[in-house]
């Protein structure tokens, strides 16, 4: 047998058995039910697994010896592989993770003095196409299975864990310490990597249900969100089987200029994104408001009737509003719009009484961006791009 082949076989044989990785409760529980074991097992595996990180069946001491073997024999527990981790001079932290078929995925910690979000992805590549964003221009390639969504945050934890061991400093005096403040924790999850995670809405959805689990990473509702470009359908669906909080990437406030920046919105048109909005919010127990991101691209959308014009859309939605700084890449035909009309944009907004908070751009010595790192490497290795001019004839 050839080498290749084997590696083939080897990995299909792992692939074939269940990563308790990817299980959230009632998926680990009927695991157990169906070798024969009790309910009780899945919380015990899960908390060793997630709090615990232990990824080893011999380490899970409250198994009986039996039991551990037997997990060994028919489950396994796989993490992905760290390609690059990359430390940027404000804190924030970047994985490049690879998948067992090669491709890679990023995952983003970005530390705020009240708080730690970590940026996780869907897919790899998007469908969506959204004319200025740097995975876009990938492509779509596959979904994320939810082990693979899980992993990122397990990854991220143990590692961020692993910081106060590589560097002694953090817990005495020293340089060090000012780069890596102690208590880097996870303490947010944003659903704003790469790809369109209401486009993998089954494993997406597992994924935040152990994020939210407390015998996983306990985060609560208020703390894990998902953002969406607006596949309206998928809206209505999760706003039926999950209470968490939404993200919806605006970018435009008129039809004609979301169906060039957002194309999707040809599909879903603001109107109907907007009443999926309202009845989103109707579902939710609690009463948080939608965040609603809006990228400032100059001169494109970035004016001030646009912000007037935001004013009027958002009516009678109670609002998070977050204006990003576009986050320039090669070839994209976009500039970042100047200081004066981000400021003069918020300002709008604020007299009309609106949340507004303009995202600091971060890690952009790491390329920490949704999608710049894996786009890179992928245009390395396939020498090809989608879109070779610039769009809608930007370039300036
Ligand atoms: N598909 C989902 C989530 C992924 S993108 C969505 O559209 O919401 C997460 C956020 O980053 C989105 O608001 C997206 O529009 C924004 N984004 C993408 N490319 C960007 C860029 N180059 N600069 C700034 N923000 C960008």
């Amino acid at each position: 047998m050839s080498e290749v082949q084997t590696q083939i076989e080897i990995t299909m044989a792992k692939t074939s058995e269940p990563n308790l990785l990817g299980l959230d409760r009632s998926g680990l529980e009927t695991f157990f039910d169906s070798i024969g074991e009790k309910k009780f097992r899945a919380t015990q595996v899960m908390k060793w697994i997630h709090q615990l990180g232990v990824v080893d069946f011999q380490e899970m001491n409250n198994l009986s010896k039996d039991l551990r073997d037997r997990l060994s024999e028919v489950s396994s527990i796989q993490n992905l592989h760290v390609a690059k981790d990359l430390l940027s001079k404000d804190g924030t932290r970047k994985w490049l993770l690879q998948l067992p078929d090669g491709n890679h995925i990023e995952a983003v910690f970005i530390p705020e003095d009240d708080r730690g979000t970590l940026c996780v992805s869907s897919q790899v590549g998007c469908a969506l196409d959204c004319s200025f964003c740097s995975t876009g221009r990938q492509g779509f390639n596959r979904n994320l299975t939810t082990a693979e969504i899980i992993s990122q945050v397990w990854l991220a934890a143990h590692l961020l864990e692993e910081e106060k061991k590589l560097c002694p400093g953090m817990d005495g005096s020293s340089a060090m310490q000012e780069q890596l403040p102690t208590g880097r924790k996870i303490t947010n999850v944003v659903m704003m990597g790469m790809g369109e995670p209401l486009l993998n809405f089954d494993n997406v959805v597992s994924a935040m249900r152990i994020m939210m689990d407390d015998f996983a990473y306990g985060l609560s509702k208020r703390r894990v969100t998902v953002s969406t470009a607006g596949v309206v359908p998928a809206m209505d669906r999760l706003g039926d089987v999950l209470d968490m909080r939404l993200a919806v990437s605006l970018h435009a406030t008129n039809d004609e200029l979301r169906n060039e920046l957002v194309p999707v919105n040809k599909k879903y048109p603001l109107k109907e994104l907007m009443a999926a909005c309202r009845r989103f919010m109707d579902k939710q127990n609690s009463r948080s408001r939608i965040t609603f991101e809006y990228v400032l691209l100059d001169g494109v959308n970035d004016k001030p009737e646009h912000a007037r014009e935001l004013i009027k859309l958002l009516k009678g939605i109670p609002t998070l509003m977050n204006l990003i700084p576009f986050n320039p890449f090669e070839g994209s035909g976009y500039k970042t719009s100047s200081k004066q009309a981000v400021a003069r944009f918020s300002e709008i907004l604020h007299h009309a009484g609106m949340t507004t908070v303009v995202r600091k751009t971060r890690g952009e010595d790491i390329d920490a961006a949704c999608g710049q790192l894996a786009g890179k490497i992928e245009d390395k290795s396939r020498r090809h791009r989608r879109f070779e001019k610039p769009r809608f004839g930007m370039e300036q």
